[in-house]
């Protein structure tokens, strides 16, 4: 277990950084909305104030609801983050696949009875640090299951059951997209990428234009960072090995959650200082 010791890492709960004046994902100069760089559903309070054409934050919207509402769902009502809706719509009870013998059935708990498991990707590294290896999509290989509430064997145990499962519903790459657009976004925030000079090729990945998103987003070995009382970790690195500039993921830090990494353009395109910015909870 480490704990990365960073004293100068500015904490922001909440924060409006200057506009850019256009869409960051196209360019479009009209119809501008604010962008949240970690999504509101998420806790996110640091604004980018018009800074999102009216389509393009409908596809990003569209890319953070699968998440919201499929994987990260019970984990938000579980602690409280807040939500435009204020989890109306919400299950208070949540399903759950047990098996008795040979036979699945699902039945529903709940929230405080319910043994949560959050599933993170592992994905290799990013497809443009491995080109010869690289050819579309996503590289997963495998992931890291978090537990939360009463503990699964606990469960499996009351229920006088011989197995438990939680079925997740948003795919791989909605995650990424929504990670690459979290990266992407404080870049802009912190001064490192100017749009108005050139967008990231990682941009057309979220908008779909390309099926490349795991050209971009990956991980890179790093130490596993657990940071007390913080929500969410996004930071803008300059990675001086491969020359690039580089975005930092990581949801739920407190939990010792894989961090992301996200190629945001080669350092000869940008000058930047490092910078991070915690988002703390509550
Ligand atoms: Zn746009």
């Amino acid at each position: 277990m480490e704990e990365r010791n960073e004293p100068n890492i500015p904490r922001l709960d909440r924060h409006r950084f200057d506009g850019v004046g256009q869409c960051i994902y196209c360019g479009e100069t009209d119809d501008l909305r604010d962008e949240h760089i970690v999504p509101y559903g998420l806790g996110g309070n640091l604004v980018l104030p018009d800074s999102s054409c009216g389509a393009c934050a409908e596809i990003t919207s569209r890319i953070e609801l699968k998440v919201l509402r499929g994987s990260f769902r019970p984990i938000r009502v579980m602690r409280g983050i807040q939500s435009r809706r204020k989890h109306r719509g919400a299950p208070t009870k949540l399903p759950l696949q047990v098996r008795y013998g040979d036979e699945w059935e699902t039945i529903e708990l709940p929230h405080h009875e319910y043994p949560l498991l959050l599933h993170f990707l592992v994905y290799d590294l990013p497809g443009c640090l491995e080109p010869e290896a690289y050819t579309e999509g996503l590289r997963v290989r495998g992931h890291l299951t978090y537990s939360f509430g009463p503990r699964p064997e606990q469960v499996v145990k009351d229920l006088g059951a011989d197995e438990i499962r939680v079925s997740q519903t948003d795919g791989p790459s909605e995650f990424a997209k929504m990670t690459a657009k979290v990266a992407y976004s404080m870049a802009v925030a912190s001064g490192a990428v100017d749009p108005r000079r050139g967008r990231p090729e990682v941009v057309r990945s979220v908008l779909g234009e390309l099926n490349e998103i795991g050209r971009w987003v990956g991980m890179v070995s790093r130490p596993r960072q657990w940071i007390r009382d913080v929500l969410h970790y996004v930071g803008i690195k300059r990675d001086r090995e491969h020359n690039l500039l580089i975005g930092e993921v990581q949801y739920l830090t407190d939990t010792g959650t894989p961090t992301y990494s996200v190629v945001l353009g080669t350092l000869d395109d940008v000058y930047v200082t490092d910078l991070a910015l915690r988002t703390p909870s509550g």
